[in-house]
């Protein structure tokens, strides 16, 4: 197979695209794909300061390198869950990409804001450690962004996220979730950060091939939380149904967003209030992560008695 850019002998199919391409083809593909992304939903300027979530994944590495080299004021964060083993190891590829690049990255520990890791908080609340992992870490980078004065923060989220994501709430009918599911959802409050996913159109196999060409350090394992949850039952159905009809992912997301006007009414105004514990944006007198880490001292403090 050649390559669609140059000719020369192709590395890397895209199948969706019915192209294949070689290395440095593939990289420019890669980049031209995430900079249309960011122009077409007006995600950020390249003046503008963008705190980027990163994981130690091939999927946040490659964005982070990708806006590296496309020239943004890019800043890493790092979230350290506190899940045994695999967060250090994690920890260590953001600082491993971070010293290869002669860049900085930022690190909050969720065990020193709050003295507990993600599973002893999911396991004191009788909660999934995803259930508390989700919310806590949009809390902590909304939290870090308005701190640091950033306007917006991006995420790593792959084509294959946001369509297993898409077909859950459909499944489920979670109307609420779908009007607002989008690769640029705008700050609806002076204490929320807009957040962005530039990889939107991107899939998990394209930003490995990337991750690869680059050479980026990426941490291959997945979390030990993943085993079982229903978004990977969502990517695999989606996987098997992508490998007999090449394009599906990308149309069914697609299509979703050009109708999405069709879920505007379930786009509910709520009234946004501020903490009145941390002052963070909630719908409530005292917003869901003070309430879930209330719940989590308590126990732990009567179980130290
Ligand atoms: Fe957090 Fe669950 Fe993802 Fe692990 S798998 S990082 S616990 S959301
Ligand atoms: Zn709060």
């Amino acid at each position: 197979m050649r390559c669609k850019g140059c000719q020369a002998k192709a590395t890397v199919e895209v199948r969706h695209h019915n192209a294949a391409y070689c290395n440095d083809c593939f990289q420019d593909y890669f980049l031209k794909r995430v900079q249309h992304n960011i122009r077409a939903y007006k995600m950020f300027s390249p003046g503008d300061r963008v705190l980027l979530v990163v994981s130690g994944g091939k999927d946040s590495l490659s964005l982070w390198d990708a806006l590296i080299r496309l020239g943004y004021q890019v800043t890493a964060l790092y979230i350290d869950l506190g899940i045994e083993g695999y967060s250090q190891r994690s920890g260590d590829k953001c600082r491993e990409f971070a010293a290869k690049n002669g860049t900085s990255l930022g690190t909050i520990s969720v065990k020193e804001v709050w003295g507990l890791s993600i599973p002893e908080i999911a396991r004191k609340t009788r909660r999934t450690p995803c259930a508390v992992c989700g919310r806590i870490k949009r809390y902590l980078f909304n939290k870090c962004a308005l701190e640091g004065s950033f306007p917006v923060v991006a995420t790593g989220h792959n084509l294959d996220d946001e369509a297993a994501s898409l077909l859950g709430n459909l499944l489920h009918w979670q109307t609420g979730y779908l009007a607002r599911q989008q690769p640029n959802l705008p700050a609806t409050h002076p204490k929320l950060v807009k957040k962005v996913k530039p990889l939107y159109t991107l899939t998990e196999r394209e930003c490995l091939a990337y991750a690869l060409i680059r050479n980026i350090p990426y941490l291959a394992e997945d979390c030990p939380y993943a085993e079982g949850a229903t978004s990977i039952t969502y990517k695999e159905a989606l996987n098997h149904i992508e490998a007999a009809s090449p394009g599906t992912k990308l149309s069914f997301l697609k299509g979703f967003l050009k109708h999405k006007g069709l879920f505007r009414e379930y786009d509910g105004e709520v009234e946004l209030r501020e903490c009145s514990r941390c002052g963070q944006v909630t719908t409530e007198e005292v917003c869901s992560v003070c309430r879930l880490l209330e719940r989590a001292q308590k126990r732990s403090a009567a179980q130290q008695k």
